[in-house]
């Protein structure tokens, strides 16, 4: 079953409901290497991806 709204992120000062804790992590590792701007730009060249 799955638990909604149960794992958020704190990604860019603003808390991201994510789905799971591999997406938690990825989130988490995108800031700790400072590379927020490309994986932004990744997103806008794939819409279909989300954080959910
Ligand atoms: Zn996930």
């Amino acid at each position: 079953m799955r638990k909604e709204g149960a794992l958020k992120a704190t990604f860019q000062q603003v808390q991201q409901p994510v789905c799971c804790y591999g997406c938690l992590a990825v989130l988490n590792a995108i800031q700790q290497n400072g590379l927020i701007d490309d994986y932004l730009q990744a997103k806008q060249l794939n819409e279909s991806t989300s954080f959910e």
